[in-house]
């Protein structure tokens, strides 16, 4: 069994290498590495629990970021894997996966895209939930696999390209886990968020208007709300403001207590995108 009393919020850092892009334009590959969980940038240290060097594999991000927790919920915890940080930084490269997406603070069905608006309620434990919301019933890794395709083909349509539009939308997916044994009926049960965040980018002022303004201003607010979340339960606070956004409230039941948390702060390792890394790192600081 898990042990209860362990640290449940793990922030691990992870660098992609250079795209051709970037080394076509000349761009410095910027981060330096020490030991497995320091990385440093224009000569400031970011200490984590993981620091992932750009040559790391997938299978090697799994097993430090996504084993343990899928393991604790198979015995009954809750836990929560988030990806954060700016877009083209390898959020979705490293989750894989999305499911119903919050999208100027509207809740989108991924699986029935007839549902467009959904709300959050609580149940009788006044544990919330996104009412409505379809749920698929899964005996296999590949039936997993499948519910995924089918949920990414659904991302936004009406938007021609598809990085633009997940750049500013929250993408959610829940796996429940429920087991019996047949022999002692005991029951378990544990659940697991795998949350693919919007870019973190500043969108400049200047230039931004009515559409974009709107989108930009919700998704800086989504990702503060997050932020105050995490620092105040990594610091042990009594209150914890999850009903600042729709994200924190969904996932109130899967942060803190003894839930399992990891954060994947995703970077750029060009010298392009030096301000925004560094917000990115503190970012993941303040969850420390
Ligand atoms: P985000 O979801 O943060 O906007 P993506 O995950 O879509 O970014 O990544 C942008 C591009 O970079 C994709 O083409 C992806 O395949 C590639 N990429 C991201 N991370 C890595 C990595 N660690 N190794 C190789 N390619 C990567
Ligand atoms: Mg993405």
């Amino acid at each position: 069994m898990a042990d209860p009393a362990e640290c449940t919020i793990k922030v691990m850092c992870r660098f992609r290498p250079l795209n051709e892009a970037e080394v076509m334009r000349g761009d410095k590959y910027i981060p330096k590495f020490q030991g497995e969980d320091n990385v440093i940038i224009a000569g400031k240290p970011y200490m984590f629990d993981r620091v992932f060097q750009s040559s790391t594999t997938q299978e090697q991000v799994y097993n430090a970021c996504a084993q343990k927790i899928v393991k604790d919920v198979l015995e009954g915890y809750n836990g929560t894997i988030f990806a954060y940080g700016q877009t083209s930084s390898g959020k979705t490269h490293t989750m894989e996966v999305s499911y119903f997406e919050i999208y100027l603070d509207k809740i989108r069905d991924l699986l029935d895209v007839s549902k467009t608006n959904l709300s959050v309620h609580e149940d009788k434990n006044r544990v919330p939930y996104v009412k409505g919301c379809t749920e698929r019933f899964v005996c296999s890794p590949e039936e997993v696999m499948d519910t995924i395709d089918e949920g990414k083909s659904n991302r936004h349509v009406a938007v021609t390209n598809m990085n633009e539009h997940s750049s500013r939308s929250h993408s959610i997916f829940l796996i429940n886990v429920k087991q019996e044994n047949t022999q002692t009926e005991q029951k378990l049960s544990g659940k697991l968020y795998l949350v693919d965040l919007a870019g973190s980018e500043k969108v400049s002022k200047t230039g931004a208007e009515g559409a974009v303004l709107d989108e930009a201003k919700n998704i800086n607010k989504s990702l503060s709300s997050l932020g105050n979340v995490i620092s105040a339960l990594a610091e042990g606070s009594t209150y914890i403001p999850y009903r600042d956004s729709k994200m924190t409230r969904i996932l109130q039941d899967s942060l803190g207590g003894n839930c399992r948390t990891t954060i994947v702060i995703c970077c750029s390792p060009s010298s392009f995108n030096e301000a925004e890394t560094k917000s990115t790192l503190m970012f993941g600081q303040r969850a420390k």
